[in-house]
């Protein structure tokens, strides 16, 4: 962006001292580690740390101005300072002003799994045709999102928005600050259920981005969810597409084959033909599938949507194809577990023609609530013994999935180790060859990618 400092003050309904008034600002910052020159600071007072001892070295690093909360003492003299009475409000309050006055289309991506997978897909096929900004890594929260919209460029044509929740009410409040032009809802899962109750809980929790809807706004949803359709029927004035695998959708996918270079797949409905991502998984050809509606309705051809999506590139460790020196083929999908997204991996490697000695290297779900035992237990009636050859498993909850799988397999095909990766790493040198394909998969704090460090 490119503001001057009286504009923000006029956005945040305050005064500034004349003199600064002119003084341009082209971004926001909460972080002086990160700042970029140009950023207006915003310091945060939390429990532990007061942001406001970093303002001045907020300026050092050429900062344009900064915030300072009101009743805060010392404020610096001689400086660019807008005073606020809440850090978050106006940083939320300038997002808001500066949303509503840019030109591009919002998408709004939200659901259990799949949107950072979405978000990617969707940026990266939009790109070749128009200018697009995604939400940064994991961005999708209630700072995260005014913070990505602040960063848009003044140019930016579509502006591909991640909305994360752990409650009720906060996509509500996310999808009214964006107001996108389309919404996507990639999937209802079990994360979260901790909080939410139940998947009905979930679901309509992350129904509420519709409540955002800008006026004449589109929600894509995965009409595979019995949850999700009867939302939709439940609420006639919304203009919606269902995507998914069943023939009930309005853009239908089959027939998905897979090489070491992606996913090859048919579409039908509003789109016809075959189409290709370089990404693995019938949950990542789901998502493309999101992605190849909301192209349509933004104006794509079948042809440009084709192209788009051969050009597709991932945030790392999703489903992320990793090769090594011994030959072993790994597929880093550690970023994060739930039961949904380690149904739809652990089915990916069951099926998959790539290699014919299949492993899991499963870690802990985590923030599952008080049914976490039983989610992990269920895992089990996921594997398939006769299509997996191997199976380690780390984390003190996936001690449950081995008292289910103990019998399954026989010992020296199960491996179990509460916190020793060392341990993993030296069973997977000591049984996989240049035949194995190895799935590393469990929740963020699970860490398993540091698994792979050894097999560079
Ligand atoms: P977070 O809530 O952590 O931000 P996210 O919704 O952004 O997660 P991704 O990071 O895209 O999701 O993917 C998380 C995991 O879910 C990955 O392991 C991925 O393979 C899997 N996944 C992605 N899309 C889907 C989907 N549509 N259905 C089920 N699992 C999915
Ligand atoms: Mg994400």
């Amino acid at each position: 962006m490119k503001k001057t400092i009286k504009e923000i003050a006029d956005w945040l309904n305050i005064k500034v001292l004349e003199n600064f008034s002119e003084v341009i600002v082209t971004g926001v910052s909460i972080d002086t580690r990160t700042i970029s020159s140009g950023d207006l600071f915003i310091p945060f007072r939390g429990e532990s740390v007061n942001g406001h001892k970093f303002v001045e070295q907020a300026f050092e690093k050429g900062a344009a101005a900064s915030l300072w909360l009101e009743d805060e003492p010392n404020p610096p003299k001689d400086r660019p300072i807008l005073f606020v009475k809440d850090a978050e409000e106006a940083l939320q309050q300038m997002a808001r002003a500066y949303r509503t006055e840019h030109k591009a289309k919002f998408i709004g991506v939200t659901g259990s799994n799949g949107k950072t997978s979405s978000k990617d897909i969707l940026a990266s096929m939009l790109s070749p045709f128009y200018k697009v900004q995604k939400t940064i890594g994991n961005f999708n929260n209630q700072l995260g999102l005014p913070i990505t919209i602040l960063s848009l460029d003044e140019d930016t044509d579509i502006a591909v928005l991640e909305m994360g929740m752990s409650g009720f009410g906060e996509i509500e409040f996310l999808s009214k600050l964006a107001r996108p032009h389309f919404a996507v809802i990639t999937n209802i899962g079990e994360a979260h259920m901790q909080d939410l109750g139940s998947r009905e809980g979930i679901a309509k929790a992350k129904f509420e981005i519709v409540q955002g809807l800008e006026e004449r706004g589109a929600l894509f949803y995965d009409g595979d969810e019995p949850l999700l359709q009867n939302l939709v029927a439940g609420n006639t004035k919304l203009l919606s597409k269902a995507f998914g695998f069943q023939e009930t959708n309005d853009l239908i996918g089959s027939n998905i084959e897979t090489t070491e270079k992606g996913s090859c797949f048919t579409v039908s409905g509003e789109l016809n033909g075959e189409f290709f991502i370089p990404v693995l998984g019938k949950h990542q050809v789901k998502n493309a599938l999101n992605a190849m509606l909301v192209g349509k309705e933004i104006g794509l051809s079948a042809e440009q949507i084709r192209d788009g999506l051969a050009q597709v590139t991932l945030t790392d460790m999703r489903m992320q194809l990793v090769p090594t020196e011994k030959g072993i083929l790994f597929i880093n999908d550690a970023y994060n577990a739930a039961p949904t997204s380690m149904t739809a991996a652990i089915q990916f490697v069951q099926s998959t023609p790539l290699r014919e000695d299949r492993w899991l290297v499963l870690g802990d779900m985590l923030e599952l609530g008080e049914n976490e035992k039983q989610f992990h237990e269920q895992i089990a009636n996921d594997i398939n013994e006769t299509e997996i050859s191997k199976v380690c498993l780390y984390g003190p909850r996936m001690k449950w999935l081995y008292e289910k799988l103990k019998n399954k397999f026989s010992l020296e095909n199960i491996f179990y180790t509460e916190n020793d990766y060392d341990a993993i790493v030296q069973y997977i040198n000591e049984h996989a060859s240049e035949r194995s394909l190895i799935l590393l998969k469990g929740s963020r704090g699970m860490k398993l990618e540091t698994i792979l460090k050894s097999f560079k």
